[in-house]
């Protein structure tokens, strides 16, 4: 049987990779999204299992000492990783599986999986769209959200090692676009 494809997406905090990502699994519900675990607090409509598998740091380092995962990294002051659990199987049984991870993790991935996984990254418009996302959220400090947009600056600048980058200035082809990517790779 013909292998899944592992699918990365990254970009900057605020740019949209989530929506741009639910959006394409509702009209793909046959490709499947990885559930990662993280050591940051939860905010308040996040459910334990649905959005992350929430741990303390402690309880993240443990899980890592017993090579539950397939890459992590620390992202501003907090662990992210992807569980094996979510992804090995299911590429076995030829389910694509999309992780939506930052830059680090993402590098990872590719030395690790080389052709076999495909990288996608999404763009902002600009950064003071960006900015302007962040602040609209309203999840986040502005401490936080200063943060993240250094980050994000960081993470352009880091990209070069992904095979597509999409900008996501308007979100129907944003989506599209996606959806083209992945139906060209997985068909080669
Ligand atoms: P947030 O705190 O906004 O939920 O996520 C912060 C960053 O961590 C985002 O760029 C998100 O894509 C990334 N992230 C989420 N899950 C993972 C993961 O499993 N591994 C890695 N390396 N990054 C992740």
């Amino acid at each position: 049987m013909k292998k899944g494809k592992l699918i990365v997406v990254s970009g900057p905090s605020g740019v949209g990779k989530d929506t741009v990502v639910s959006e394409y699994l509702k009209l793909h519900p046959e490709d499947v999204l990885s559930i990662s675990m993280t050591s940051r607090p939860k905010r308040d409509y996040e459910v334990d299992g649905v959005h992350y598998y929430f741990r303390t740091k402690e309880g993240f380092e443990e899980e890592v000492a017993q090579g539950n995962l397939l890459e992590y990294a620390l992202y501003n002051g907090n662990y992210y990783g992807t569980p094996k659990s979510e992804v090995i199987k299911r590429l076995e049984d030829g389910i694509n599986v999309i992780l939506v991870i930052e830059v680090q993790g993402a590098r990872n991935i590719k030395n690790m999986l080389g052709k076999d996984a495909l990288l996608i990254f999404v763009l902002p418009p600009s950064i003071e769209a960006l900015k302007e996302r962040l602040l609209n959220r309203g999840t986040d400090s502005m401490e936080v959200i200063n943060e993240r947009l250094e980050i994000a600056e960081r993470e352009i600048r880091e990209n070069t090692f992904y095979d597509y980058k999409i900008i996501n200035d308007n979100l129907d082809s944003a989506v599209k676009s996606l959806e083209n990517i992945i139906k060209n790779e997985i068909n080669k």
